[in-house]
């Protein structure tokens, strides 16, 4: 039998990870780069992404506003003229919307849709063009959350929900319009993980107790232990898995 951890190796290939410049992206990039892909690591802290780069081989970093269509266009068309391909894209980058729905801003709202839902469909469409016209396939991930499945409340953020909710089925959407082009689309469902983005959350008391209380596994989850979803989902080990979300969760929906 060959050697069935081939197929989780990247080599030759070239990833787009947004928000790389800091958390589950920035792991991302590490654990790519670990396993021979080039990443292109995309986020709006240049310093970081630098630094970034600095550290771990074959990382290109890109400054890029997702909310900006033209950002997103030259995040991608940056990375065909450098590296000539994209064969994966994650779309990590996301903002949550702390505030109970009968307070927040429309402005707040739309914020977050456009970043956490309408940015993704925007650099997947210009990826899976570039991905149908070099006729290798490619994968995408999506990083959702639970809270695409479930309400977060009383850990209110009503934007982030909506957007996660949109983000599970634009997945599914995705994976059936373009499996033709064997371009896989996927998601991967984190519950609460230790990054910048639960920091606070982690950090109080409240907060920390409440994450031990609703999770079966009794604890947040680190972003190492997300490695192996997303490898699954963006290497060949995961070659018939399409419109799927992976739930890496510590337990949170199987309640
Ligand atoms: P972080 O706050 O550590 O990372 C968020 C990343 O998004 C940063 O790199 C930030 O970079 C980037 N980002 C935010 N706004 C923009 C923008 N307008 N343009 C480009 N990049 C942007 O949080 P996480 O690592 O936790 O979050 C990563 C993803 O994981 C998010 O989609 C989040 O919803 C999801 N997730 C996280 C969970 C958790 O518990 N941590 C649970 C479930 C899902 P910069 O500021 O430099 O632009």
């Amino acid at each position: 039998m060959s050697d069935p951890f081939h197929s989780f190796h990247l080599d030759n290939k070239v990833a787009i990870i947004t928000g790389a410049s800091s958390g589950i992206g920035a792991q991302t990039a590490k654990l790519f780069s670990s396993v021979g892909a080039t990443v292109i690591a995309a986020a709006r802290r240049l310093d970081r992404l630098e630094k970034l780069a600095e550290e771990v081989p074959n990382v290109i970093p890109i400054q890029c506003d997702v909310t900006s269509d033209e950002d997103c266009e030259k995040l991608v068309q940056s990375t065909i003229e450098q590296c000539n391909r994209v064969d994966i894209l994650i779309n990590n980058a996301g903002i949550s919307d702390p505030i109970a729905a009968l307070d927040e801003e429309l402005s707040e709202f739309r914020r977050v849709i456009q970043i956490d839902l309408i940015s993704c469909f925007y650099l997947s469409q210009l990826c899976a063009r570039s991905m149908k016209e070099q006729q290798t396939g490619g994968a995408i991930v999506n990083v959702a959350s639970v809270h695409g499945f479930v309400g977060s409340a009383p850990n209110n953020q009503p934007g982030y929900s909506a957007a996660k909710g949109g983000l599970v089925n634009l997945t599914r959407e995705l994976a059936l319009e373009w499996a033709r082009y064997n371009i896989r689309v996927n998601a991967i469902a984190p519950g609460y993980v230790a990054t910048e983005l639960t920091d606070d959350m982690i950090a109080g008391e409240s907060g920390r107790k409440w994450i031990e209380r609703n999770t079966p596994m009794r604890r947040p989850g680190n972003v190492e232990e997300l490695n192996g979803a997303m490898l699954l989902l963006s290497s060949d080990a995961g070659s018939y898995i399409t419109g799927e979300t992976i739930a890496v969760d510590g337990g949170w929906l199987a309640r």
